[in-house]
């Protein structure tokens, strides 16, 4: 199981969380060797029972990426998931019975293994004080449960956590990180709960990551959708390459076609984003409908096409290479983008880092 620092200048890293039984070692390691694959740095798998704290063992030796164990109601799990050798162990203080009264055992037996913990509140399962007191799950009401817990670890010594406040409306969401930032400079761990089915929870997670990350805001983030966890995983990277916080691979610059376009630039971009599918080198791709804008983009592109009068104008690096037929226009495409690729070198991704592990 590898490590992965988050936090303290470290990559901002990509989370998932598996949905297949715990207790079901075989099919959740297939799933995390599937999320390793897609590029996810860190699982969670939950541990509802007993069963599944014993499953935890297997789990987290033979997973590539470090596990995190969560953890909701008992706090008996907790130690469990260290004893099993998790990378770190997520507690919701809105839901974990007599957890306060066990924060210095925790702490001394996290701090013993060397496991960190996130504190992970949930606007679904606020402390019932804290919803008493606010009326409902406000920022406010996030960030006081958060530093609260953050508090008693703190005050028995233990700094190697890292906090979420998630709420499912990522403008309150957004607010609450934002308080919380200000408060201290734990590391943060960013979601929007529950955001929904893949298209809107795309769209939920990249608009509150967006604005948080686009400040500084963030270390490590999850993208829930109620679709494959590898879907999450996804769209996640995409996120962090649109902010430039981690290196653009393939992407294909496409424009919408508009009533002057001379060719189906949808099937067009359909068709070569498939064609290119997998290819994991930085290359931009521009597939463009007339001459408008095309051969401006095309030219900015290391590769692209600029259509027009049944042909197609080939770019390469700025440079017009070749004119080919309509027909020939993705064939042509794919081709120059292999050869491109098997020119670059693959790109790694650097950086240093100080904090939490997992
Ligand atoms: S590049 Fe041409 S076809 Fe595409 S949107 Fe612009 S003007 Fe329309």
């Amino acid at each position: 199981m590898g490590k992965v620092d988050v936090g303290g200048g470290a990559p901002v890293s990509v989370q998932s969380m598996t949905t297949t039984q715990t207790t079901d070692i075989n099919g959740t390691l297939q799933q995390i060797a599937a999320l390793t694959a897609a590029g996810c740095d860190i699982v969670r798998v939950a541990v509802p029972t007993t069963d599944d704290a014993v499953a935890l063992k297997a789990i987290a030796t033979k997973s590539q990426i470090p596990v995190i164990a969560d953890i909701h109601f008992q706090p008996k799990y907790v130690f469990a998931a260290i004893d099993a050798g998790c990378a770190a162990v997520r507690v919701n203080p809105g839901n974990i019975r007599k957890f306060d009264d066990q924060v210095k055992e925790i702490a001394n037996a996290a701090r013993d293994a060397g496991v960190s913990i996130r504190i992970g509140v949930n606007a679904g399962s606020l402390d019932p004080r804290l919803l008493a007191k606010y009326g409902k799950a406000t920022p406010e009401a996030l960030v006081e449960s958060a530093v609260w817990e953050a508090s008693l670890f703190e005050e028995h010594g233990f700094h190697d956590f890292k906090i979420s406040v998630k709420h499912n409306d990522p403008v309150i969401m957004v607010r609450a990180y934002e308080l919380l930032s200000e408060r201290g400079d734990w590391p943060l761990h960013l979601g929007v709960t529950e955001a929904g089915p893949a298209f809107q929870g795309t769209i939920k997670s990249a608009t509150a990551f967006g604005a948080l990350l686009s400040k500084g805001i963030g270390d490590t983030i999850r993208v829930s959708l109620s679709a494959p966890p590898v879907e999450e995983v996804k769209v996640g990277i995409q996120i962090l390459q649109s902010l430039n916080l981690r290196p653009r691979k393939l992407e294909i610059v496409s424009c919408p076609s508009c009533g002057r376009a001379q060719v189906d630039v949808y099937s067009l971009a359909e068709r070569v984003t498939a064609g290119l599918e997998g290819l994991d080198v930085p290359l931009r791709v521009a597939v463009m409908g007339c001459v408008v804008n095309g051969p401006g983009e095309a030219r900015e592109a290391d590769l692209g096409v600029a259509s027009g009068n049944g042909k197609g104008q080939i770019f390469v690096k700025g440079e017009i290479v070749k004119t080919v037929p309509e027909a020939m226009i993705v064939e042509t495409l794919i081709e120059e983008a292999l050869r491109i690729a098997a020119t670059m070198e693959k790109t790694s991704e650097g950086g240093g880092a100080t904090v939490t592990v997992g």
